[in-house]
């Protein structure tokens, strides 16, 4: 990146008003002799008042605080038996990628070292339009039904009474829907505050479809795993920075991509046939399960490298925009479709730009599409590649109308349309009722926190996961809702449900009554 004198020295730029017109003195403004009142006529002071009480967009409701950066995503492996995704063609195919790496319930100004999920999206501008890969720095999430996100996120900000935290209110909504427990098994180890953005793996979470040239499709996770391991902070560390350095990611990693250390991710895939996903103890759409390794190997598919800071913070990352896949690289399971009608409706309000990206329709019928938002830069699609060309006009921020183009399928001036990527894809033929209940819990919930706790933790990250539930839980004011918590604490296993009670002054309590694992939704298609 040129230094701020080199940019300077070439850039030469004289001062104007947003129409254009030069101003010789940034700071006058016309008034009436020395002392009189200042003018209306006075277009330079106007503008600069009326653009200053318009500089911010309302920040993300969920994400806000954010770092990010430009890179590149290499193909490494041959997975063409995988997907036709045309970026896939090829070893050695390049995209460019950006990603945006975010805690998840502080405001924007809030310190990034907190104890949080980190958002971890990767825009791929790919020749079939951008892949945006909605992922996390954990593998799965606290809740499986879409529709309990926004009580879920209302619980882990503000207090509507007093704005502020609450760990009554995180609790009480965490004990009351404990397929939570493997995200807060998690969170409360200390990956749950990692050391900067750059040093941590990134994970879909989501169930993705991979459909190859034959029309065949697998089930895939994908899993970037970054160079150098995955660090962390302990709870005291992550508490003195937030005070000391509450950029502390932010920073760290746009010095080290300054630096030359370029943050790197091996990128995996998981794969699943459809056959195999009907024979999988657990569903395959629900989103607080992992795929064991050993069932599931990570195959290499490619590597992530960030090697350019931003040179406008706010255009290139504030303003980075979800989601959107290309064909051949879809969501399956019923909360991709909830991200991409949540983010898509969240970026469409910050910008005030109208309906949403054209691909997200793909997903969610009846969902209006428009141009408009992904005209800005942060979000353009690789338009060398692909020239756009549709039918949706006009709308908030058309920046680029499509000239005189037909706004409709015109035989006079038609539009050339590519064939499909694959033919004879026999998609999952869905059967039931509407209206399920997700999220019966049932002893499937317990097995896998139960493998974390038991099997994957030291001896060491159990002491730190006790002392930073027992930290947190032990701020709550209800007993009942401390009760709770420690008996779901306890249906993962009894002994660490009574560390953390000896440690917060609880008595000890017993498992909450779970439903047997064969009473848990199964995941079922007809081909
Ligand atoms: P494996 O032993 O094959 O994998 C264990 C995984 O746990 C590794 O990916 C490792 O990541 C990760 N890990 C290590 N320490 C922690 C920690 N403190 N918090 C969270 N993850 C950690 O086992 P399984 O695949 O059978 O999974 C066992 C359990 O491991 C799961 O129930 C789940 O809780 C957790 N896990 C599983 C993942 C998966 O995709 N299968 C992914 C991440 C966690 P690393 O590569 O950095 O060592």
């Amino acid at each position: 990146m040129p230094s701020k004198e080199a940019l300077a020295a070439q850039d030469n730029a004289t001062y104007t008003t947003s129409n254009g017109a030069p101003v010789a003195e940034p700071y006058a403004v016309q008034r009436i002799g020395l002392n009189g009142p200042v003018l209306l006529q006075d277009f330079h002071h106007i503008d600069l008042l009326a653009h200053f009480a318009r500089e911010r967009i309302p920040e993300r409701v969920v994400h806000a605080k954010g770092a990010g950066a430009h890179g590149y995503f290499e193909v490494t492996h041959d997975i063409t038996d995988l997907t036709c995704a045309s970026l896939f063609s090829k070893v050695g195919n390049k995209c460019k990628a950006t990603a945006r790496f975010s805690t998840v319930g502080g405001e924007s100004g809030s310190a990034d070292s907190a104890r949080d999920p980190r958002g971890f999206a990767v825009k791929l501008k790919t020749d079939q339009g951008n892949w945006d890969i909605v992922a996390n720095n954990t593998p799965i999430f606290f809740l499986r039904d879409p529709s309990k996100f926004p009580h879920f996120i209302h619980t882990q900000k503000r207090d509507p009474q007093t704005h502020l935290k609450d760990a009554d209110m995180f609790w009480d909504y965490l004990s009351q829907n404990p397929e939570s427990i493997h995200q807060v098994m998690i969170l409360f180890s200390d990956r749950g505050t990692p050391d900067g953005f750059h040093h941590m793996h990134g994970y879909s979470g989501h169930t993705l479809k991979f459909v190859n040239s034959e029309g065949k499709y697998n089930y895939v996770q994908i899993h970037f795993k970054v160079r150098g391991g995955f660090k962390t902070l302990t709870d005291a560390q992550a508490t003195k920075l937030a005070g000391e350095n509450p950029d502390h990611g932010l920073q760290s990693m746009f010095k080290d991509i300054e630096e030359g250390k370029y943050p790197t991710w091996d990128v995996f895939v998981q794969v699943m046939t459809p056959e195999q996903a009907e024979k999988f103890r657990y569903n395959i759409l629900d989103l607080t399960k992992v795929w064991p390794h050993s069932e599931f190997p990570l195959r290499p598919i490619g590597k992530m490298v960030l090697n350019e800071n931003p040179q406008n913070y706010f255009a290139e990352i504030e303003q980075v925009r979800h989601p959107a896949t290309p064909p051949a690289a879809e969501g399956a399971d019923s909360y991709v479709a909830g991200c991409l009608l949540s983010l898509s409706l969240g970026a469409r309000c910050r910008a005030l730009c109208g309906p949403s990206p054209p691909v997200a329709s793909v997903f969610l019928p009846g969902h209006p599409p428009s141009s408009s938002w992904c005209e800005l830069p942060a979000a353009a699609r690789q338009r060398a590649i692909v020239p756009i060309a549709n039918f949706q006009r006009d709308g908030f921020m058309a920046l680029n109308n499509q000239g005189s183009r037909p706004n409709y399928q015109s035989s006079l001036i038609p539009l050339s349309y590519k064939p499909k990527p694959y033919e004879n894809v026999k998609h999952e033929v869905w059967l039931g009722h509407a209206n399920v209940d997700l999220s019966q819990i049932t002893e499937l919930d317990f097995e896998q926190p139960r493998a974390l706790w038991q099997k994957v933790f030291s001896d060491t990250d159990r002491d730190h996961f006790v002392g930073n539930v027992a930290g947190h839980l032990g701020n709550a004011k209800s007993s009942i809702v401390k009760a709770r918590q420690l008996s779901v604490f306890a249906a993962v296993d009894q002994n660490l449900s009574d560390r953390i009670a000896k440690a917060i002054g609880h008595p000890p309590v017993k498992p909450l009554p779970v439903r047997p694992a064969s009473e848990a939704i199964r995941f079922q298609y007809k081909a």
